[in-house]
C-alpha cells in the first residue's frame, strides 16, 4: 500500500491500509484533526485505493485512479462548503486547483455552507446503483453542514446504502452532531512535523533556507506553508515586529499605524500578521529561557540576533499577557467588530506587556 501523496500521518495510513488489505472498509469514516494537515489529501488517496484495480493500491494510473485524479469518476461524489449561487465554472475551477494541489484550502468564500438541497440530492443518488460496483462520498469540512443538512445526512448513516462508503472531514469535530460522530469510525490526524514539511517544500523546488523558515512558521499546517509560499510572509512578519515597535509609541502613532495597516492589508493578511506576532513572542520566550540553545528552537531562525536584542531591551516581558491578548484579537477578528478599534486596543494592551529597565 502506498499513500505517497500524503505527507506524514503514519497512523491514519496504517489503519486505512489495513482496512483495504483486509477488505474491511467501514461504511463511514470521520477524518478529524487540525486544518492543513492533509485530511482531504488522505481522503482522495483512500478513495483511489478503494477503487484501484492494481496490486499496489492506489497505483495512480489505472482507469479508476486516473478518473479520480481528474474528479471525473462517476461513483465519486465530493461535497464541500459553497455559497448557493456558485456557477459551474467556479466549481470546476476549484476542482482544478485541488487537482493540482490536494492541500489546497477549501475556503474561497466567506460563510459558505453545505445546504440541505445538496444532501437531498445525495440521498436521491444513494438510491441508485453505482456504475462501477461501489460509491464513495466525500464531504469535506462536514461541520459546515446546516442543521437540516446534518439531520438529512444522519438518515443516510442510520441506514447505510449498500456499496457506499462515506468519508467526512472536519477540523471542528465539536460542531458535528453526536449521532453523526458515533456512526462513523474516527481517524485522528495530527500536525505535520517541521522536517516533513520542509522536505515537501524542497521537493517542490523551494530553496533550503526558505523551506526551513516556512516549515517552522506554519506550525504543522502544510496548507498554510503553501499559502505563505505564494505570498511574502517575511514582509508580514516584519509588520508584526513593526506593530510591537509602534505599541511603545503614543496614541497618535497608533492611529496612524493602524490606518496604514488596514489600508494595505486584507483580513486574511491581518490574521497572518497576528499569528506571526504570536510566533515572535513565542520565540522571544524561548530565547530568554535558553539564550544558548535557543537557535535550534526558534521559528524565526533568520532573525535570531534581532530576537536576542529584543529580549535584552526590556527588564521584563509579560509573555502570558501578550499571548492571551493576541489570541483574543485573532478570535475577535472573525467576529462582528471594527477592525481598526481591535488593533488600536491591542496596541494599548501590548504596551502593558513590557517593563523597561
Ligand atoms: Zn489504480
Amino acid at each position: 500500500m502506498s499513500f505517497n501523496n500524503v505527507i506524514d500521518q503514519d497512523r491514519p495510513k496504517e489503519i486505512l491500509s489495513r482496512a483495504i488489505f483486509q477488505n474491511r472498509v467501514a461504511h463511514a469514516y470521520l477524518f478529524k484533526g487540525p486544518e492543513g494537515v492533509g485530511k482531504e489529501a488522505m481522503a482522495f488517496e483512500f478513495a483511489k485505493a478503494i477503487f484501484c484495480s492494481a496490486g499496489n493500491k492506489p497505483c495512480g494510473s489505472c482507469r479508476h485512479c486516473t478518473r479520480l485524479n481528474h474528479f471525473t469518476h462517476p461513483d465519486f461524489i465530493f461535497l464541500f462548503p459553497m455559497p448557493k449561487n456558485v456557477t459551474d465554472d467556479d466549481h470546476r475551477r476549484i476542482l482544478n486547483s485541488i487537482m493540482r494541489e490536494p492541500y489546497f484550502r477549501l475556503k474561497p468564500w466567506a460563510g459558505p455552507v453545505i445546504g440541505i438541497e445538496r444532501i437531498r440530492e445525495l440521498r436521491r443518488v444513494c438510491n441508485l446503483k453505482p456504475f462501477e460496483g461501489k460509491r464513495i462520498i466525500l464531504i469535506a469540512e462536514a461541520d459546515k453542514m446546516t442543521a437540516e443538512a446534518s439531520n438529512s445526512l444522519l438518515k443516510i448513516l442510520e441506514e447505510p446504502p449498500p456499496f457506499t462508503h462515506i468519508i467526512l472531514t472536519t477540523a471542528n469535530v465539536n460542531r458535528l452532531l453526536k449521532t453523526i460522530i458515533s456512526r462513523s469510525q474516527a481517524i485522528d490526524f495530527g500536525l505535520i512535523s517541521d522536517q516533513k514539511i520542509q522536505q515537501a517544500l524542497e521537493d517542490k523546488g523551494v530553496e533550503n533556507a526558505r523551506a526551513q523558515l516556512l516549515a517552522r512558521m506554519c506550525q504543522g499546517n502544510y496548507t498554510r506553508a503553501l499559502e505563505w509560499l505564494e505570498t511574502n510572509v517575511e514582509q508580514r512578519r516584519d509588520l508584526a515586529v513593526e506593530l510591537i515597535r509602534k505599541c511603545l509609541r503614543d496614541q497618535f502613532e497608533h492611529i496612524r499605524f493602524v490606518k496604514e495597516l488596514l489600508e494595505r492589508n486584507e483580513k486574511q493578511e491581518l490574521r497572518d500578521i497576528l499569528r506571526l506576532l504570536l510566533v515572535w513572542f513565542r520565540d522571544a520566550l524561548v530565547v530568554s529561557n535558553e539564550p544558548h540553545k535557543g537557535k535550534e528552537q526558534v521559528i524565526n531562525i533568520d532573525k535570531f540576533d534581532t530576537l536576542i536584542k529584543f529580549v535584552n531591551t526590556f527588564k521584563e516581558i509579560k509573555y502570558e499577557l501578550a499571548f492571551s491578548e493576541i489570541e483574543n484579537s485573532i478570535e475577535m477578528l472573525d467576529g462582528n467588530i471594527q477592525i481598526n478599534l481591535l488593533f488600536i486596543v491591542l496596541l494599548l494592551k501590548l504596551q502593558k506587556v513590557f517593563v523597561f529597565k
